[in-house]
């Protein structure tokens, strides 16, 4: 693999990550403004469609704050992990220099900031084997911080059964208001380990809105939570309204009989996400 092609690639995934929201998630915005009753509402989701229009058109980001971003690099049999981690690096820095990307990346306690997106284990980037694969894919996650800082994890007491599970993550929700800048769509964890529910609550976000959970007893909480969350009335960017939530997403693993992990991570309304294969 040519380590040049690969970070160009990777910068042109970047790009295309911050300027251009997905279809799925511009076409949720759109039917939510044209079923918002709420006037106050309508008219934040008309300007935030406006907005994703203006972004994509000048091929400027389409919030200020790029986040974090998080690779998910699936690969078939050999992989040169090292290559593909210098050309993340390089292409996260080329796009920083390009002021596609905010620096956002700093030292958690000093603050220092690296100015390229880069550090110690900055980008995220997660690997995943995947047996008779011939190519690489890779998608980028921009993370921005008002929807990661309301990520919650709660290690539940099994008794509590689905009804707690369903209230823990309503709560949460609640909670948050409008600082995930709403509407958002809920990325939900539920069993494995406290790790592993963070985990798949976030790797939920990279499912399109419309997916369903393939096991029927998770769809179903996928609807129930929908429709749960948009009673809370919170509305777009927390001024009320029918639209808190575009999608709730649960992704699922086993676990430990005395355990009942359950981890919320919900994604703003800039709910970017871009894929490409190798
Ligand atoms: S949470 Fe999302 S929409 Fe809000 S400022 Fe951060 S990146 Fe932008």
């Amino acid at each position: 693999m040519d380590g040049e092609i690969l970070s160009e690639a990777l910068f042109e995934l970047i790009r295309r990550a911050v300027v251009d929201l997905p279809g799925d998630v511009e076409l949720a915005l759109r039917e939510a403004r044209d079923n918002e009753k709420n006037e106050r509402a309508k008219t934040i989701l008309g300007s935030i469609l406006e907005n994703v229009e203006l972004a994509r058109r000048e091929s400027t980001p389409i919030c200020q704050d790029t986040g974090v971003l998080v690779f998910y690099v699936r690969y078939g049999t050999v992989l040169d992990k090292k290559l593909v981690d210098e050309s993340i690096i390089k292409a996260v820095q080329k796009a920083t220099g390009e002021n596609l990307l905010r620096p956002n990346i700093v030292h958690p306690l000093t603050r220092v900031n690296s100015n390229d997106n880069t550090g110690v284990e900055a980008p995220i980037v997660y690997y995943e084997r995947v047996k008779g694969m011939d190519y690489l894919e890779v998608t980028v996650l921009p993370k921005g911080a008002g929807s990661e800082n309301t990520s919650t994890l709660g290690m539940l007491d099994p008794a509590r059964g689905v009804e707690g599970v369903e209230d823990f993550i309503v709560d949460s929700i609640k909670k948050a208001g409008g600082k995930p800048c709403p509407p958002t769509v809920v990325g939900v964890g539920i069993g494995g380990s406290s790790d592993k529910a963070m985990y798949l609550a976030k790797k939920a976000l990279l499912r399109d809105i419309g997916s369903r959970n393939p096991d029927k007893e998770y769809s179903d909480l996928e609807k129930r939570l929908y429709g749960r969350i948009n009673e809370l009335g919170i509305g777009p960017m927390g001024v009320g309204g029918d639209t808190t939530c575009l999608a709730v997403h649960v992704e699922d693993a086993d676990c430990h009989t005395a355990s009942l992990p359950v981890a919320v991570n919900p994604q703003c309304w800039a709910a970017r996400k871009a894929e490409a294969r190798v």
